[in-house]
């Protein structure tokens, strides 16, 4: 065959997709009892969107940017979704529903990285954006929403790193003060810090570069740099972090290197992840709105990597749920006996919302039998035209093995009693 995935894409096939929706149900669960509400946005986007919502000089925008064209627009696959959320927000006007709004969202982002472990370029991304606040409270709560989540699937040992991105005020005066250290090194950078110290050199504060490591120990941190108001912002949000019992550290090089990003910037990773470990981060981003030419919205939020995410929790061993069992697998064999199964599963799912499963491609009673063991039907109704013209046929327990002949008038009766049996036997009522 010759077709296969995209470079850097991936299929999920039914084994994997099971686990990915019990892990997206329980964040849809987590952040809608929060009361975050959903929202879905387009994967096409105006390339201009993001060229200004993520930042002219991001490695995004430059190198890694899913482009296209049709005749006059300039087009992008999104790579993230803070801007296209607040695009939408604007364009319908949502502020106009409550003081502050929150959204979550999950679904694909794309971006053209050279792929790798955790890292591809059909990804997919949860997150949430509060909207409408500069509350410091609101920041401690986007935090505490991406902890709780990973914490729920059991993730221990998370290292959440956050730091203060200033403001409009502290940011350019840090900037030379980091421009003022550079320049003289600027020799010693690599060379693509030394590329980013005239357009955007917080961004050499990323950089993972050994050499410019090494030079970054003696550089002037934002945190020296901030006003007394971004200084009480960044400690309210420290201190709500402790009122809920989440350790931190505070990184002062962590960054993200877009002039609209301010105040809190975080990032969460994980020792059970490899060399991309970060399983989330986000922060906020009072200057987007009017980036993007909106009334000024202040917002905080977060993004989160599901391919990361459960590759966490495979490593860690976390039981994901299993698949459901069907309740019946009719093993019929003849034309009548086949007829019957399909008349009967439609009318008991239907009816009953019985799980029933039977043969779809005619074959033998024993492919039939090893179907229903593979599938881990609870029971098996062997049915040939003998016992179709009797009206009577064995149903077998694939768990105990126990057969029982059963009148095919009283069956779903018979099944659905049984199935319920068996599941109070399995739960037994909570004492309260
Ligand atoms: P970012 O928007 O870059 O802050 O990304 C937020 C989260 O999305 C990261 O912490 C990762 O968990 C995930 N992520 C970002 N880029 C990729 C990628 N190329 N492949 C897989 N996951 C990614």
């Amino acid at each position: 065959m010759r077709f296969r995935t995209v470079k850097g894409t991936h299929d999920i096939l039914p084994e994997e997709a099971l686990r990915w929706r019990h892990v997206e149900e329980e964040i849809r669960r987590i952040l809608e009892l929060s009361g975050f509400a959903e929202i879905r946005t387009p994967i096409l986007e105006q390339l201009e969107l993001i060229a200004r919502g993520v930042g002219q000089t991001t490695d995004i925008v430059t190198k890694e940017m899913f482009a296209l064209e049709r005749g006059e627009d300039r087009l992008v696959l999104r790579p993230e979704m803070t801007a296209p959320v607040m695009r939408a927000y604007l364009q319908h006007g949502l502020y106009t529903q409550g003081a502050v709004m929150k959204l979550y969202y999950i679904g694909p982002m794309f971006r053209a990285e050279r792929p790798q472990r955790g890292r591809l370029r059909q990804f997919h991304q949860y997150g949430a954006e509060i909207l409408g606040s500069s509350d410091p409270l609101a920041d401690a709560e986007a935090i505490a929403l991406q902890m709780g989540i990973l914490e729920h699937f059991g993730l221990r040992q998370l290292r959440l790193r956050i730091n203060s991105l200033g403001d409009a005020t502290c940011r350019p005066r840090y900037r030379e003060a980091l421009q003022a250290y550079f320049r003289p090194l600027a020799e010693r950078l690599s060379p693509s810090s030394r590329e980013r110290l005239e357009k955007n050199p917080l961004r050499i504060l990323d950089s993972k570069d050994p050499q410019d490591q090494e030079l970054l120990a003696g550089a002037p941190r934002i945190t020296d740099f901030l006003t007394e108001a971004c200084r009480e912002h960044f400690e309210q949000v420290k201190t709500y972090l402790e009122e809920l019992g989440i350790p931190y550290e505070e990184d002062p090089f962590l960054v993200r290197g877009l002039d609209y990003y301010m105040h809190t910037a975080f990032e969460i990773t994980s020792p059970l992840l490899g060399a991309q470990d970060a399983l989330g981060g986000g922060g906020r981003y009072d200057g987007l709105a009017e980036e993007l030419g909106g009334r000024p919205t202040p917002g905080v939020g977060f993004a989160g990597g599901l391919e990361r995410l459960l590759i966490a929790l495979e490593t860690a061993g976390y039981r994901f749920p299993e698949p459901a069992r069907p309740d019946l697998y009719i093993a019929a064999l003849g034309p009548e006996a086949r007829r019957w199964a399909f008349v009967h599963a439609n009318r008991w799912r239907r009816r009953f919302s019985l799980q029933v499963e039977y043969d779809l491609a005619g074959r033998s009673l024993r492919s039939q039998l090893r179907e229903a063991d593979r599938i881990r039907a609870r029971f098996v109704l062997i049915l040939g035209e003998e016992e179709l013209s009797r009206g009577r046929a064995p149903l077998k327990a694939l768990d105990s093995g126990e057969q029982t002949l059963l009148s095919l008038d009283a069956l779903p009766d018979t099944l659905i009693a049984r199935i319920r049996r068996a599941e109070s036997e399995r739960s037994p009522t909570p004492s309260s």
